[in-house]
């Protein structure tokens, strides 16, 4: 599918299909716990199995069924399950693999909370992870027989790798090894994994999906038989179910989801390039400049981070910045701004793969829909404060 195709078919997705039983232009949010039984029989036939229908909102809700359905199209998915965040999403979709004893095979930077629930609980639990330059195929192919799970992310947090998500899938599928990739960067308007070959993707929909930076959510799409698995294996117990009221803030925020990718993309690309010309910045880590997009990546989003050259001030560039506010997170309407001294800081061990190859000097912008124009000249105002090292 090219990108256009792409845009027109999750265009309609969002758009439409949502069972309604007012015949409301919107869905009602079902906000209710537990749902109530006619009759012992209709009871006794649900709990044996006979029939699905929402019985508890941990389990089944009709809110959240219509985002998971909406979700499940745009990836081209038999199947979704929303969380209550994106790591509700990744942990229970891990656990519901490995056991003690096996070990999976990771690319280098991953999002930082992915890197510790693999680093703590999974440790704890004997499950090893072994980190690879996902470029490297070679790299990747070496570590891959034996293991159980495959887990990736392209762009990478951060410095932006991208990755060949289909020769890696198929690598990994040789070796019997399943791919769970996590999508939140390009969102399924501008990359679907699942026709790349992989076997899960998931979402903190707290970013793109959901947009309005209003709500905490995640979700995993997949094949009917592994969402199924998670489904019983440690959704229930683990309990991180996405609530009604955000599923129904993640309908709204798709609505426009592929709109504001193409708008968040047009701006960081316009950005990424001024940024690249200026001589107070030394790099900039952007998919979309200079090489061409890797393989099934169709577009690119509004996160991308850059590196200042000595002599600029990181600490006085962001205090002068008056349009991106510093913040962590990224997808929504708001431009952010986050330097990675802070994200340095936060590991206890800098060569780690959470902080391995951020630079002292960089920074990583999330472009909003402020519009190009007027987040430049904010930019290029703080550059200059922060290259004579005083307040704006
Ligand atoms: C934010 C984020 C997550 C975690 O999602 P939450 O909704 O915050 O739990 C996972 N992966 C990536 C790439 C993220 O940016």
């Amino acid at each position: 599918m090219t990108g256009d195709d792409a845009f027109h078919e999750a265009s309609k997705i969002v758009a439409h299909d949502e069972p309604n039983p007012y015949e409301a232009v919107v869905p009602p949010i079902v906000q209710t716990s537990l749902f109530t039984f006619s009759s012992y029989a209709d009871m006794l036939a649900t709990y044996r199995g006979e029939r699905v229908r929402p019985t508890y909102s941990r389990g089944l809700n009709p809110t959240v069924r219509i985002f998971e359905e909406k979700l499940a199209a745009l990836e081209g998915a038999e199947d979704a399950l929303g969380f209550a965040s994106g790591m509700a999403a990744i942990s229970s979709t891990v656990l519901s693999f490995v056991e003690p004893g096996d070990r999976i095979v990771c690319v280098r930077h991953v999002y930082p909370d992915a890197y510790r629930l693999f680093e703590t609980i999974l440790k704890r639990l004997k499950i090893t992870v072994t980190y690879v330059d996902g470029r490297d195929l070679d790299a990747v192919g070496k570590e891959l027989p034996g293991a159980k799970l495959f887990y990736m992310e392209s762009p990478t947090s951060w410095v932006m790798e991208t990755h060949d998500v289909a020769a890696l899938a198929r690598l990994a599928r040789k070796h019997g090894v399943m791919t769970v990739i996590d999508n939140s960067w390009a969102s399924p308007v501008f990359q679907q994994p699942l026709a790349l070959g992989c076997d899960l993707v998931l979402h903190s929909a707290s970013k793109y999906l959901g947009g309005h930076s209003d709500v905490v959510a995640g979700v995993v799409a997949g094949s009917a038989a592994l969402i199924a698995r998670i489904r019983s294996t440690t959704l229930p117990y683990l309990g991180g179910k996405l609530s009604p009221f955000d599923a129904w803030l993640l309908i709204r925020g798709l609505r426009t989801l592929p709109l504001r990718m193409k708008a968040h993309e047009a701006a960081a690309l316009e950005i990424a390039r001024r940024l690249a010309d200026h001589p107070a910045v030394s790099s900039v880590q952007h998919p979309g400049l200079g090489n061409a997009l890797p393989p099934g990546l169709t577009g690119t989003s509004g996160l991308f981070s850059f590196v200042f050259a000595e002599g600029v001030d990181v600490a006085v560039f962001a205090d002068a910045l008056q349009l991106f506010s510093l913040g962590v997170s990224w997808g929504g309407h708001e431009s952010l701004v986050v330097p990675g001294k802070v994200v340095r800081a936060q590991a206890a061990e800098p060569n780690s793969a959470m902080a391995f190859g951020i630079h002292e000097n960089s920074v990583r912008l999330h472009v909003g829909l402020e519009g190009a124009d007027v987040l430049w000249r904010d930019l290029e105002a703080a550059i200059d404060a922060g290259i004579g090292g005083r307040a704006r």
